[in-house]
């Protein structure tokens, strides 16, 4: 173990990383999130977003620009990795895709639902997170797994039962480590599902990550915009014990920045709070 190669958040964070050529893939293509490319950027890539930019671009990546230091042609430029526009979609409106929902941050309006539904493998979500779920779950049939889905979209009343059901089966403490109060949950975005596998092997189980479909989910979920939201590592953040079957949708472009950045969740990409205790 070299001591000069400390392990950095991301390497921690196996499944995030695996699909690093498709994050420089997505974050070149950029979308509308408001992706800007570096001068170090590959000439055809600056050739393209040449073609996309307005011309109001920042006119100091090309190469046709006068140097006063040949030898160090990005000195002038500021950041040497692409940037990303982190407000490019509010985290605190419930129909935005980068909504950031947990403990400290409640669902407003409390009885919000998505205004267009869709149904999806059997399970209602958001009409805006359809397509890409249904891209991976084609894309599963065709690795040969077989992904199903458990849950989808939950109103504020419905989640208020499972809640309940949870706190006489654990207590109060300890369904708050498995189970979103009403008005906490992802799920009640209809941007959040739990996945299990047509064998309906460790179906909601901390076992199921070590499944062929859950292996498969870490692996290849963000690549179609959908975030694993509650790691092992990651529980002093979330707030939640991990859920491997648990994913949220939060679009492509996103989860390739947040890999790009080392951030494994949205409260430290965001810089939002969140945590084990309830505001
Ligand atoms: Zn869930």
């Amino acid at each position: 173990m070299s001591r000069h190669r400390a392990p950095s958040p991301v390497t921690r964070r196996g499944a995030l990383v695996a699909g690093a050529a498709w994050v420089a893939g997505a974050l070149a293509a950029t979308s509308g999130a408001g992706l800007r490319l570096p001068s170090s950027t590959a000439p055809q890539a600056e050739a393209l977003m040449a073609a996309r930019l307005p011309s109001s671009a920042p006119s100091a990546a090309s190469p046709a620009a006068p140097s006063p230091a040949p030898s160090t042609p990005a000195a002038s430029t500021p950041a040497p990795t692409p940037t990303f526009d982190r407000s490019a979609h509010s985290t605190t409106d419930a129909t935005s895709p980068w909504v950031v929902v947990n403990k400290t941050h409640p669902i407003t309006p409390a009885d919000y639902a998505p205004a267009q539904l869709t149904k999806v493998a059997g399970e209602v979500v958001s009409a805006a997170a359809a397509p890409d779920l249904e891209a991976l779950l084609a894309r599963s049939r065709d690795d040969g797994v077989s992904l199903t889905l458990v849950s989808g979209f939950r109103s504020r009343d419905y989640q208020e039962d499972v809640h309940r059901r949870s706190v006489s089966r654990n207590g109060q403490a300890g369904a708050d480590r498995y189970s979103a109060r009403a008005g906490y949950s992802e799920h009640q975005t209809g941007l959040a599902v739990d996945f299990s596998s047509v064998a309906g092997n460790a179906t909601l189980s901390p076992s199921f990550g070590q499944t062929d479909e859950g292996l498969w989910l870490a692996e290849h979920a963000g690549r179609h915009g959908w975030l694993l939201r509650y790691t092992e590592a990651d529980q002093a953040v979330t707030g939640y014990n991990p859920e491997p079957w648990h994913f949220r949708w939060v679009g492509v472009e996103l989860v390739a920045a947040m890999t790009a950045a080392g951030a494994a969740t949205l409260e430290e990409f965001f810089g939002v709070t969140g945590g084990p205790d309830y505001a």
